[in-house]
């Protein structure tokens, strides 16, 4: 068999369609690459033995071999926040280190249908709260293109197992640039759907009005093949939109810009402080490519563009506190052992079992939710969270996409922010408008610092625009290699 490292969903599902090899061999093949280097890059809490991937496989009455779903047969890695019936799903967190999920996400549940091989659980920032991976409970994970550096987060241990050609795909979350941070950080492609396209029935909550599965793979082509099998309505998710209908995004995919395509950029985007200015220098060049190849270029106004990153703080932190109250040592998770009472215990469990950036965001969020702060605060957020939603109606009122940069910085060292927060929080500065207006949004990967460090350009699109995205960036993909890059190992 041929070094299937890092080849594409698209490549496998034609290899194991002319018989080039059997997806039980690409089973065993994948399993066999975390052995071999997840000891250094350390994606996975957990890779599953063959013979049980096997069973919960044959469990919804896919055969081995058997062709037909659009996953037939392709392994991919879960992050460990979204549920798999009789797996653990610990979120990186000592409070669900043990707590075996009874059911299956609605997204494993269809990617199951479509035939799909789940081999694992991926490392993440604690709860999915952090941009480094650094928060995880268990271990850090590493960036394959530099081992000294973060694979960005929260979900690092998705994005690095694509990268490192582990596995060709994987599912991430985003709350609030959670896939499309270290997908820009590795160089693969990101993909957040618009809230309310993908069900979150079986994620385990961080901030629920933003949170949205996401997708992490090494082409456009690919993440719009994973969208098909899990995008559409879910009676057990009341936020999904009933009107998707469920159809496969891949049939439109001709490579072709679409004609008279409009693209805008927010001119002070580039003008933010502490862009990197090789980060800037790769969003334009990205930009310029697809001038080149027809699009037209548009400034365009984003006023609260500079609003979004304290917005997102303050609305992210009061839902994490309000969902996160459930872990009390009583209905789920960890229970301190030496509790003198029923308060002891809640305090004890909380205390032991949350890790310090899980805490504080709590804190954070207890504080702007209480009596006297929830109106300058909290409700204030809602407010400029509505004006976000406007800018961004209005910018599609004049162009069909934005483009901006998906990070700030190049991946940096471990530790590098641990003394400075506010830097670290910063990482979020392009990547939750579009999660607090719902929209859909994707980095691609668009070239190199001259220190070998990938870069990804973000395309946004109006809700539910998946489809244009999908067209945008495979476009893209056909006139750039960048994607075809890949770490040595
Ligand atoms: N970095 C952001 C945060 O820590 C994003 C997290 C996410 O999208 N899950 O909140």
């Amino acid at each position: 068999m041929n070094d299937l490292s890092f080849a594409t969903i698209q490549e496998l599902k034609q290899g194991l369609e002319n018989k080039s090899f059997s997806s039980q061999e690409l089973l065993e093949f994948y399993v066999q690459k975390f052995q071999q280097h997840d000891d250094s890059i350390k994606s996975a809490i957990e890779i599953f033995d063959t013979k049980s991937i096997l069973e919960k496989h044959q469990q919804v009455g896919q055969q081995v071999g058997q062709q037909g779903g659009l996953l037939s047969g392709i392994p991919g890695i879960i992050k460990d926040n979204i549920c798999q019936q009789g797996r653990i799903t610990s979120c990186a967190s000592k409070m669900l280190e043990n707590y075996r999920a009874t059911y299956d996400a609605t997204v494993i549940e269809r990617l199951k249908n479509e035939g799909a091989l789940l081999i694992g659980r991926a490392n993440l920032d604690e709860f999915a709260m952090g941009s480094s991976t650094e928060t995880s409970a268990f271990f850090k994970t590493k960036n394959p293109w530099n081992l000294s550096c973060v694979p960005g987060g929260s979900s690092g241990g998705s994005i690095a197992a694509v990268a490192a050609g582990m596995v060709p795909w994987a599912l991430g979350s985003e709350t609030g640039g959670s896939v499309r941070h270290p997908a820009a950080f590795c160089g693969i492609v990101g993909f957040k759907p618009t809230y309310g396209s993908v069900s979150r029935y079986g994620l385990i909550a961080y901030a629920s009005s933003l949170d949205q599965v996401g997708i992490a793979t090494r082409t456009v082509y690919d993440s719009a093949l994973v969208y098909s099998a899990i995008a559409g309505h879910d009676p057990k998710d009341a936020s999904t939109l009933k009107q998707l209908e469920k159809k496969d995004y891949t049939t439109q995919l001709d490579g072709i810009l679409p004609k008279n395509l409009r693209i805008g950029i927010v001119k002070t985007a580039f003008d933010t402080p502490g862009l990197d200015p090789q980060v800037k220098q790769l969003t334009q060049d990205a930009i310029e490519t697809l001038r080149q190849a027809g699009a037209t270029v548009h400034e365009i106004e984003l006023p609260t563009l500079e609003y979004s990153a304290a917005t997102y703080f303050i609305i992210s932190r009061a839902e994490a506190a309000s969902n996160l109250a459930r872990f009390d040592g009583v209905r789920y998770g960890y229970r301190s052992k030496d509790a003198k009472n029923l308060e002891d215990l809640y305090v004890k469990s909380r205390s032991e079992g949350f890790g310090k950036e899980v805490k504080v965001r709590m804190l954070i969020g207890n504080y702007v939710l209480s009596a006297g702060y929830a109106g300058k605060f909290y409700h204030n957020a809602q407010k400029v969270q509505d004006l976000i939603r406007k800018d961004f109606a209005n910018a599609f009122s004049k162009v069909d996409v934005l483009m901006m940069p998906s990070q700030a910085c190049p991946a940096f060292e471990f530790g590098k922010f641990d003394n400075n927060k506010l830097q670290m929080d910063l990482q979020d500065y392009f990547l939750c408008p579009a999660n607090l207006a719902g929209i859909p949004a994707m980095s691609v990967p668009c070239g190199f610092t001259q220190e070998n460090m990938p870069v990804g350009v973000q395309l946004i699109g109006p809700g539910l625009s998946e489809q244009l995205l999908f067209k945008v960036g495979h476009a893209y993909q056909q006139i750039t290699d960048w994607h075809k890059m890949h770490p040595k190992l």
